[in-house]
């Protein structure tokens, strides 16, 4: 800190208005401010500067690293601080640059907590459904959970996961979007990242990304979040950065890809296409709608959801064994250089998670459930070879992780929300759920411990 503050004492002159920093003295956290009169060329780096000040201080705050491994780590920063205001100086710097930099050192950062997370939520009881006995046992602040299965005695009864996270029955969507919210904004930035809904039926996977009702902001899901935050920031950066933002949605079910923003009724089965020059349109004949506003998604997501109850015996039915895919395409361009970045984010409610009994399913439904199995056990493959870094990762084995192969692994970002339903009578599949979710963050999340 104190060499950053020399420098830019120094450097009066130089245009870092109200320079957010912060510091972490004998233990205890600060935020000190500057604000120096500066020229105004240089405002809009400086705000790419703030906001990556202000996701390091999220991102020292979220961490539970001891002191001393912060003021280790801290030193590392600093040193990336000051090489980078530095390179605000640099005449003709352009955006692109400093974006550059941006996206590597926000990626060192992102790489101490891990590409890879996996938040698990616990939905409370419906009204009228409760029996008052829940098998989550309890919530550790450091991301355990406990479950205790009733159908057991004694110590095998009790079982402890542990992620990044665990939200309780009474967090709001507000407090699970906050967490959320930095992946979101790397995409402005040129990354990609996919956010992932998993759990059975009936466990809350369209209550996270959707939310209950689409008429209430409070309890509007992450879909909504996402995209509101987006338009938000894009609009804040106009004078630097013109943006784009497009979006995408699709079905995948059976093995079958579909466009759900059609608006003639046709339902064709669309290719993937894996080709960098597509700039991660995998899917390139599906509808891509511009959207510059809230109420332009709110719009489209009616669409959507109409064209997914088409031909399907219930809506619940039909949603709860395809997997929904939204997409959203950010294209930026920097006015100074005209250079282009652009990102992506997949915003996915899986198909249910529940296991089949294949005595009792025949027909069309072992159809489904065989296609949703392998395409679930697909995408924890791809994500846990990610989190191994081994050298093969198996994209090709569904169309799910075929749709979102240039999102997964490289720079690209995943959350995973794994959803559990504390019934009794679900004991089994949230046990099944817990494991797949531990066995896709395992390795991540052992380096996190072992900090
Ligand atoms: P899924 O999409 O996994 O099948 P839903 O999101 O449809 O499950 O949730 C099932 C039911 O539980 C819905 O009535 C939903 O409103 C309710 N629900 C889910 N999660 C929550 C929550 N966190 N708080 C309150 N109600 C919830
Ligand atoms: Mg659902």
């Amino acid at each position: 800190l104190e060499a950053i503050t020399q420098y830019l004492d120094q450097k009066n002159s130089l245009a870092l208005s109200d320079l957010s920093k912060f510091c972490i003295c004998g233990g205890k956290r600060e935020v000190i401010k500057h604000s120096n009169n500066l020229s105004a060329d240089h405002a809009q780096l400086i705000n790419l500067h703030q906001r990556q000040v202000q996701e390091l201080k999220s991102f020292f705050l979220e961490t539970k690293l001891e002191v001393k491994q912060i003021q280790s780590n801290w030193d590392e920063e600093l040193r990336r601080l000051v090489y980078h205001v530095k390179g605000l100086e640099v005449a003709g710097s352009s955006y692109q640059k400093v974006l550059e930099e941006n996206r590597l050192l926000y990626n060192q950062v992102q790489d101490l907590k891990g590409t890879i997370r996996v938040y698990c939520r616990v939905r409370p009881f419906l009204p009228g459904q409760s029996n008052g006995q829940s098998t989550v046992d309890y919530i550790g602040e450091n991301g355990n959970i406990m479950i205790v299965n009733p159908l057991r005695q004694g110590k095998d009864a009790r079982r402890v996961f542990s992620f990044n996270k665990v939200f309780g029955t009474n967090v709001t969507q507000e407090q699970i979007y906050e967490d959320t919210q930095p992946l979101v904004r790397s995409v402005l930035d040129g990354f990609n990242v996919c956010i992932f809904a998993y759990g059975q039926t009936g466990s809350g996977k369209t209550y996270t990304m959707s939310g209950p009702d689409l008429t209430t902001q409070e309890t509007w899901g992450v879909n909504y979040r996402a995209l509101r935050d987006l338009f938000q920031i894009s609009k804040a950066r106009v004078d630097a950065i013109e943006y784009e933002v497009g979006v995408q949605m699709i079905e995948i079910y059976n093995e079958q890809v579909r466009d759900l923003l059609v608006c003639d009724g046709s339902n064709r089965r669309l290719d993937i296409r894996n080709n960098s020059q597509l700039n991660g349109l995998n899917v390139p004949d599906a509808s891509l709608l511009p959207v510059t506003c809230t109420q332009d998604v709110l719009e489209l997501m009616r669409i959507g959801q109409r064209n997914r109850a088409v031909g399907a015996t219930a809506l619940n039915e039909r949603s709860s064994r395809s997997h929904s895919v939204l997409t959203v395409h950010v294209q930026g361009r920097e006015l100074v250089s005209g250079s282009i970045l652009r990102g992506c984010l997949h915003l996915v409610d899986l198909a249910g998670s529940e296991r089949v009994d294949k005595s009792e399913a025949v027909g069309e439904r072992l159809k489904e459930a065989q296609h949703i199995n392998r395409s679930l056990s697909a995408l924890g493959d791809v994500i846990s070879a990610l989190a191994q870094k081994s050298p093969h990762i198996p994209y090709r084995n569904s169309k799910l992780t075929q749709v979102l192969q240039d999102s997964l692994g490289g720079q690209a970002k995943t959350l995973m929300f794994v959803h559990i339903n504390p019934e009794v009578n679900a004991i089994g599949e949230t046990i099944s759920t817990l494991k797949f979710a531990e066995r896709v963050s395992s390795i991540e999340l052992g380096a996190a411990r072992s900090n």
